[in-house]
């Protein structure tokens, strides 16, 4: 049970949303990122659907429409350099 937790806690897709405004999903890795400048919540890397550098930050999935879910959710960022 609490190995179950401690693997949903640390490592999990997560919904975020660029500083331009794109919904992405991506892995965020709690307590460290191997491809990414790790900043609390937010964390600077790079954008899938506008291929830029942005600072991504968390969404609560709860606050978006389904519409930006789905979106979000056919993005993945799974590339890991
Ligand atoms: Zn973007």
């Amino acid at each position: 049970m609490f190995a179950r937790f401690r693997k949903l806690a640390c490592r999990s897709d997560r919904i975020v949303r660029c500083s331009s405004g794109h919904l992405y999903t991506t892995m965020w890795i709690w307590g460290g990122s191997i491809k990414a400048v790790r900043l609390g919540s937010r964390r600077y890397q790079r954008c899938p659907v506008g291929h830029h550098w942005a600072m991504a930050r968390l969404v609560d999935p709860d606050s978006l429409t389904p519409e930006e879910r789905k979106a979000a959710g056919a993005t993945h960022d799974v590339r890991i350099p």
